[in-house]
């Protein structure tokens, strides 16, 4: 099924352009890779950021610039992928920490800045979530599984970006564990034992 819930048009044009904490582009990675939809969007930001680039030096526009321009655009190799296997598992983490029944978290070896945190974190039905309110940012793909919360239901695939403020406490929705891959700005404070928890050891 296709994602239903995608990452703003700030957001994809930030990726596009690079200018994404790194952990934040991986986030929001994982979900273009299997969204067709945002996929073509990301295509139309590139393409449309390199015309202006193109267009920049020209003293002269002459009549067969905009053919210069998609000509060069179409010598662009597609993004390579060397690496068939799931995005999950072309991750690179720590080991995974239980944090209780059914609960685990590992940290993503991913180049962020010391103050924010990417990790994954599985949760089987039924486990248990750790409520938490945000001052900064935070990105989630859901990879397996589905949660939901005040928002609605977030199924594999899926995008959620939190904003400052946000106090909520997602809930595994159906039977099977939910992966998600999470980045977060260091500022987010998480409540009760279970969120501290999940917060020191996805520490990386
Ligand atoms: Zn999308």
């Amino acid at each position: 099924m296709s994602p239903r819930h995608h990452p703003s048009d700030d957001i994809l044009t930030a990726y596009t352009s690079g200018a994404l904490e790194p952990g934040f582009g991986l986030v929001v990675g994982a979900h273009v890779e299997g969204c067709a939809h945002c996929r073509a969007r990301v295509g139309a930001f590139e393409a449309a950021s390199g015309a202006a680039l193109e267009a920049l030096p020209q003293a002269e526009v002459g009549v067969d610039a905009l053919a210069n321009v998609m000509g060069r655009l179409n010598e662009q190799a597609p993004i390579a992928r060397t690496d068939a296997r799931p995005f999950v598992e072309r991750l690179s983490t720590k080991p995974k920490k239980w944090l209780a029944p059914g609960v685990w978290v590992a940290g993503v070896n991913t180049p962020h800045a010391p103050q924010n945190r990417v990790y994954l974190l599985s949760v089987a039905s039924g486990g248990l979530t750790a409520r938490h309110e945000h001052s900064g940012a935070e990105f989630c793909t859901v990879l397996k599984g589905a949660y939901r919360d005040e928002l609605g239901v977030f199924a594999a695939g899926d995008f959620a970006a939190a904003e400052a403020d946000l106090n909520h406490q997602p809930v595994v929705h159906g039977d099977e564990t939910c992966l998600c891959l999470f980045a977060t700005e260091g500022r987010l404070r998480p409540q009760g034992w279970l969120g501290k928890l999940a917060f020191r050891y996805a520490d990386v």
